[in-house]
């Protein structure tokens, strides 16, 4: 029988970070997969295929509207959508063998098939053929991440009802797209069918998009949103969708109730969020605690309440975000190998990957607000920033929230064009415990999109120079 220090069950990108890192620090480590690919919803129907359709519809969007005005006149361009869906198939290939490479690389051994905790130290693997094999180790760290939330009396059929990983797919254009839910899968991919030609309606329970970002750069993106030609319903409840004719029909309701109204539809995208996945790890039998929402409870270690197991990632509390789930991979194994592993919740990156693109890390200005914290504000739109003028891209702003007193950096919001670049620079400062001064006299090279950054810092203190 094999024996491990360390068993990570789930290969997303929580799963696959944590056995990298374990096997660098010397553990005897193996990794067990339920899929025949590598690198969990995240690389295989999720982050990675997404940016590849966002990306590919940009540049398709870009070239029918903003190439003529540069001078570069390319005609009417056409789309071939399988070969769409082969450049990102070929994208997601390349990133799920380059786990698999970096598996062999560092010595992690791997194993396909079902993995279930038998008891603390046993691991049990079932694999496609139906044979079991029993696995032990000291340590075993379940990273089993989250599935597609569903609603209630609506099926998904991954073919006219589709979740996130049906959108990745589809085989055409659908004329009307009913996106269901406004959090960032259904806006991104939402992004991308309306780029393709789709018409597209968002139905959203809350009265706002983006719940949990800041509510100002919300509302300005839903603007921004809606000049490129989505429809938003917002306060509203898709109750059941009639698939029995051509097109689909969805009942919809205000969320307080009312008339119902029909939506015609050829595709519904079920996009209200996502739920911890926990079926077929033999977790209750091993004894160890789910919390009030099916999440694997852990304590500031990861330390699950059964002696030897630990949990990570999407199927523990916390953003549901793969950088989120590396960042616990490595903690958990430093942990594990004797070292301080830690992750700081209060500096972790939220993108929304659309055009432009959505950016946030530490507090909006609604926390901020709620508990009586006293800050100041430095803003700085894009159209006075040299770069996004001459790039004729100046919609959004970038938004630095400080501590009133210290001038720390609480919170840095950005819409705009590359706003998930940019917001690594603000992570940093906020990490090492920065103020706004400290962003504002950085050198920031120009023309540069980051120089906005820099301006808002200054905007801070009330010195802005270009505004
Ligand atoms: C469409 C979409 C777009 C997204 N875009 C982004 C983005 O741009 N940025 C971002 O940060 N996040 C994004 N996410 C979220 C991100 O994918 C997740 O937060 C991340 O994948 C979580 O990682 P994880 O390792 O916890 O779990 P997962 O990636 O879900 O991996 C879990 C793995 O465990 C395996 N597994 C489960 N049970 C067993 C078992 N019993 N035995 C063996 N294997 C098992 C599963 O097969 C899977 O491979 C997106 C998600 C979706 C759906």
């Amino acid at each position: 029988m094999a024996q491990y220090d360390l068993i990570v069950i789930g290969s997303g990108p929580g799963g696959y970070v944590c056995a990298i890192r374990a096997a660098q620090l010397g553990l005897k480590t193996a990794v067990v997969e339920k899929d025949k690919t590598f690198g969990g919803t995240c690389l295989n129907v999720g982050c990675i295929p997404s940016k590849a359709l966002l990306h590919a519809s940009e540049l398709f969007e870009e070239a029918g509207h903003a190439f003529g005005k540069m001078g570069i006149g390319v005609g009417k361009p056409k789309l071939d959508l399988a070969a769409m869906m082969a450049f990102k198939d070929e994208g997601v290939d390349g990133n799920v063998k380059g786990v698999a490479f970096l598996f062999k690389k560092n010595k992690v051994d791997t194993y396909l098939g079902v993995g279930r905790v038998a008891a603390a130290g046993k691991v049990e693997v079932k694999g496609a053929d139906g044979k079991t094999l029993t696995l032990e180790t000291k340590n075993i760290v379940i990273a089993s991440g989250s599935d597609v939330a569903r609603l209630r009396g609506i099926d998904i059929d991954e073919k006219r009802i589709v979740s996130s990983t049906g959108a990745l797919t589809l085989a055409k254009v659908p004329q009307k797209l009913l996106v269901v839910g406004a959090g960032v899968i259904g806006l991104e991919l939402g992004s991308v069918w309306r780029r393709l030609g789709s018409e597209v309606v968002v139905v959203e329970f809350l009265d706002r998009i983006l719940p949990g970002m800041d509510s100002e750069v919300c509302r300005q993106f839903q603007r921004i949103l809606e000049k490129q030609g989505m429809i938003f319903k917002l306060a509203s409840k898709v109750m059941a969708i009639d698939k029995s004719g051509s097109r689909l029909k969805a009942s919809v309701e205000p969320a307080a109730s009312g008339a119902v109204e029909t939506i015609e539809a050829d595709v519904a995208l079920v996009a209200i969020g996502r739920v911890p996945f926990t079926e077929g790890l033999g977790l209750r039998e091993a004894g160890v605690a789910l919390d009030e929402r099916g999440r694997i409870a852990v304590d500031a270690h990861y330390a699950t309440n059964v002696r030897g197991i630990y949990a990570i990632g999407d199927v523990i509390a916390g953003p549901m975000l793969a950088h989120k789930a590396e960042d616990e991979g490595v903690a958990v194994a430093e942990v594990l190998a004797g070292q301080a592993g830690h992750v700081n919740y209060d500096v972790i990156p939220n993108v929304v990957y659309t055009y432009p693109e959505v950016a946030s890390v530490g507090k909006s200005e609604d926390e901020l607000k709620q508990a009586g914290v006293a800050y100041n504000v430095g803003k700085f739109p894009f159209t006075a920033n040299g770069r996004a003028k001459v790039n004729m891209q100046t919609e959004g702003f970038v938004k630095i929230l400080a501590d009133a007193k210290t001038d720390r950096v609480l919170g840095v919001h950005i819409v705009g064009p590359d706003a998930g670049n940019m917001i690594a620079e603000a992570a940093v400062a906020m990490e090492f415990g920065g103020a706004a001064e400290d962003i504002a006299r950085t050198c920031h090279a120009h023309p540069t999109l980051t120089e906005a950054v820099k301006e808002a810092a200054l905007a801070v203190g009330k010195r802005a120079i270009h505004m």
